[in-house]
């Protein structure tokens, strides 16, 4: 069995990082940014981070170009050159990467996986340098046979193509290979429609309606994986 796994908020806490280094940010540079608020930050720097990574997983801007028209935004600044939009961006990518955590489950989890010789290779939206580094740091790069990424494979989630071509790629049948996700349209609706099976990581349990696979932790993933056919009661399945 192949597996495939996202990487933002499913083994690296993506959201939680954001949301301290973008509000470290706002600190630092409160001052500097028009209209700048401690309670409103967020919503701004969200507004505008999902804006232009939109045109980032459009192929309308690379990487670089979405994050310093973020700046540009942010700082009310339109004519910012790129050096000065790229020096502070840096300054918000340290304080990300000084808050990149991996869920307390995803070691136990890949350990088993590589024990049980089920490869696992990551398949990610994002930028193929950010995505690897993010594994570097966190010390799961060893752990993944591959990693692919919407830069290099100039696809998006939920693009079936993007799921079916990287299966190509591992010489792995769709009908074989699971993929795990946070996103349950992105990642586990995403992938069952491209024929493999998908499963919904479900962390917060929110329980909502869902016709397909679920696990509210990687551990419960186990499970399916040691045995397909005997799914718990922490699955729903459809019928
Ligand atoms: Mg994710």
């Amino acid at each position: 069995m192949q597996l495939l796994m996202d990487l933002d908020d499913t083994l690296v806490n993506h959201s939680k990082a954001q949301r301290v280094a973008s509000a470290r940010f706002g600190e630092l540079f409160r001052r500097e940014i028009p209209g700048y608020s401690q309670e409103s930050f967020e919503r701004v720097w969200n507004r505008i981070m999902m804006k232009y990574y939109q045109k980032f997983l459009d192929r309308e801007l690379s990487f670089e170009e979405q994050q310093h028209s973020r700046m540009r935004e942010l700082f009310d600044n339109p004519g910012m050159s790129p050096e000065t939009a790229g020096e502070l961006f840096a300054r918000y990518l340290d304080l990300y990467e000084a808050s990149w955590e991996t869920y307390e489950d995803v070691v136990p989890f890949l350990t088993w996986c590589v024990s049980h010789n089920h490869p696992v290779s990551v398949l990610t939206d994002g930028s193929q340098k950010q995505q690897n580094r993010k594994l570097e740091l966190t010390g799961l790069a060893p752990y993944f046979t591959y990693v692919f990424t919407a830069e290099e494979e100039k696809r998006t989630k939920p693009d079936p193509l993007f799921f079916t071509g990287v299966c190509e790629k591992l010489s792995a049948k769709p009908s074989d290979t699971i993929y795990i996700g946070d996103n349950r349209e992105k990642d586990a609706l995403g992938a069952s429609q491209a024929g493999l099976t998908g499963i919904w990581l479900d962390r917060e349990n929110r329980d909502s309606p869902f016709e397909g696979l679920r696990v509210t932790s990687l551990i419960r993933a186990i499970s399916f994986l040691e045995e397909p056919a005997q799914r718990g009661e922490d699955y729903s399945v459809s019928k």
